[in-house]
């Protein structure tokens, strides 16, 4: 993945949550998407068994 794409779900992710709690994005350690807390939670141990 790209920087630029990594932006643009940054900015998507951000505008899903605008109407909440304001939300902390992290990078997945293993693959790098951003991740919002609760979302990274679920998906490391889906990206750790993955493959
Ligand atoms: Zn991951």
């Amino acid at each position: 993945m790209n920087a630029s794409k990594a932006a643009r779900m940054l900015q998507s992710l951000r505008k899903t949550c605008a109407g909440g709690r304001p939300v902390v994005l992290r990078p997945c350690p293993k693959c790098g998407k951003p991740f919002g807390a609760r979302a990274l939670r679920k998906h490391l141990p889906k990206c750790g068994k993955g493959k």
